[in-house]
C-alpha cells in the first residue's frame, strides 16, 4: 500500500503569458503508516502536489498510483480515491457551517449512504481522536470555538470518512502558540494510536522537526532535497541557502559545536539539546 508519483508535472496556465510550472519532474512514494513531511516556501508546489494525490487535480504530465490504481481512470476509482485519501485544505475552518459541531463532522459520511447508527459511531470517534469529549463537544456550535477548536473539528470532518492516508495542508497556519500546540500534539497522537499514513505539509521547520520521519524540501516545484528528518536537518547550510532555515536548536547547537563544545549535532527537539548540553558541561 502506498502513494506513488511517476515523472509529475504541473502547469497553470498552460498556453497563456502566466504560464507556471508548478511541478517539475517529481518523483516520490509514500509507503503505508509512514509521517512525512513536505516543506517548502510559499509557492514551491506544495498545495499543488497534494491535490494530485486524491485526485482533486490531474497531473499535466506523469502518473500518481494510490495502492497501485492509476489515479483518474473513472469517475467511480476517484469516488474510492477520495474516501482512501482524505485532505485538509489550509484554513479548514472556514469550510464550516453547519449549526452544531455533529453536523459538520457528519456531512462527508452522510453522503456515503451510512445507517444513523454508523454515522453516530463516526462523528464520535472522529471527534475523540482529535481530543474532545464526544458529549462536551457535539452539540455546540463550531463558532463558539476557539481558533484551534475549529481546526480540529474540521480535521474530524475528514477523520470521520476514515481516510487510509492523512494530508494536512500547513495545519497550524495562523494558530497562535498554544492552538499551534494543540494541533501538533493531536497529530502525532493521531499518528501513533493509529495505522494512519500522515502527510504533514508545512512551511515550518519547528513543527515538521517535532513530528515527521521524513522529509522532502520542494523547491522551485522540484524535489530538492529527501531524507531522514535528522538526514536534512544535518545540511542546515543548504536549508539556509534556499532560504528555509533549520529550528532554532539545530542552529544554537550547531553554533555551540562550531565554538569547541562536543555536542552531537543531530539534535532535533529542545529536551534532547538540554540532555547534551548537560552532558556537555558535565565532561568539562
Ligand atoms: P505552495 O503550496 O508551496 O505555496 P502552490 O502549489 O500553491 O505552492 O503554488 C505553486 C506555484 O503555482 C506557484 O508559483 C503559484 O503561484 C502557482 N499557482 C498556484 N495556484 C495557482 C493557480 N490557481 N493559478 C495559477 N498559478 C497557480
Ligand atoms: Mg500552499
Amino acid at each position: 500500500m502506498s502513494i506513488k508519483a511517476e515523472n509529475i508535472e504541473y502547469v497553470y496556465s498552460e498556453g497563456t503569458p502566466f504560464r507556471t510550472i508548478a511541478l517539475d519532474n517529481i518523483n516520490l512514494k509514500i509507503n503505508e503508516g509512514e509521517f512525512l513531511g513536505i516543506i517548502g516556501h510559499t509557492g514551491s508546489g506544495k498545495s499543488t502536489l497534494i491535490q494530485l494525490f486524491n485526485g482533486l487535480e490531474k497531473p499535466t504530465q506523469g502518473k500518481i498510483f494510490i495502492n497501485d490504481e492509476l489515479v483518474g481512470e473513472n469517475k467511480k476509482n476517484l469516488k474510492d480515491i477520495r474516501k482512501t485519501v482524505g485532505l485538509v485544505f489550509q484554513y479548514p475552518e472556514y469550510q464550516l457551517f453547519e449549526e452544531t459541531v455533529y453536523k459538520d463532522v457528519a456531512f462527508g459520511p452522510l453522503n456515503l449512504e451510512l445507517s444513523s447508527q454508523e454515522i453516530d459511531e463516526r462523528v464520535k470517534e472522529a471527534l475523540e481522536l482529535v481530543g474532545f469529549r464526544y458529549q462536551d463537544i457535539k452539540d455546540k456550535s463550531p463558532f463558539d470555538l476557539s481558533g484551534g477548536q475549529k481546526r480540529r473539528v474540521a480535521i474530524a470532518g475528514v477523520l470521520a470518512m476514515r481516510p487510509k492516508y492523512l494530508i494536512l495542508d500547513e495545519p497550524t497556519a495562523g494558530l497562535d502558540p498554544m492552538g499551534r500546540n494543540e494541533i501538533l500534539d493531536q497529530i502525532k497522537k493521531l499518528h501513533k494510536n493509529s495505522s494512519m499514513t500522515v502527510i504533514l505539509v508545512s512551511h515550518s521547520m519547528e513543527d515538521i522537526a517535532r513530528l515527521v520521519q521524513r522529509i522532502i524540501v520542494l523547491y522551485k516545484g522540484k524535489i530538492h532535497m529527501h531524507g531522514t528528518t535528522k538526514e536534512i536537518y544535518s545540511q542546515a547550510e543548504e536549508l539556509k541557502r534556499i532560504g528555509l532555515g533549520v529550528p532554532q536548536v539545530v542552529e544554537i547547537m550547531g553554533e555551540l559545536q562550531k565554538n569547541g563544545f562536543e555536542i552531537n549535532k543531530n539534535i532535533l527537539t529542545v529536551e534532547e539539546a538540554k540532555q547534551e548540553i548537560l552532558k556537555a558541561l558535565r565532561r568539562n
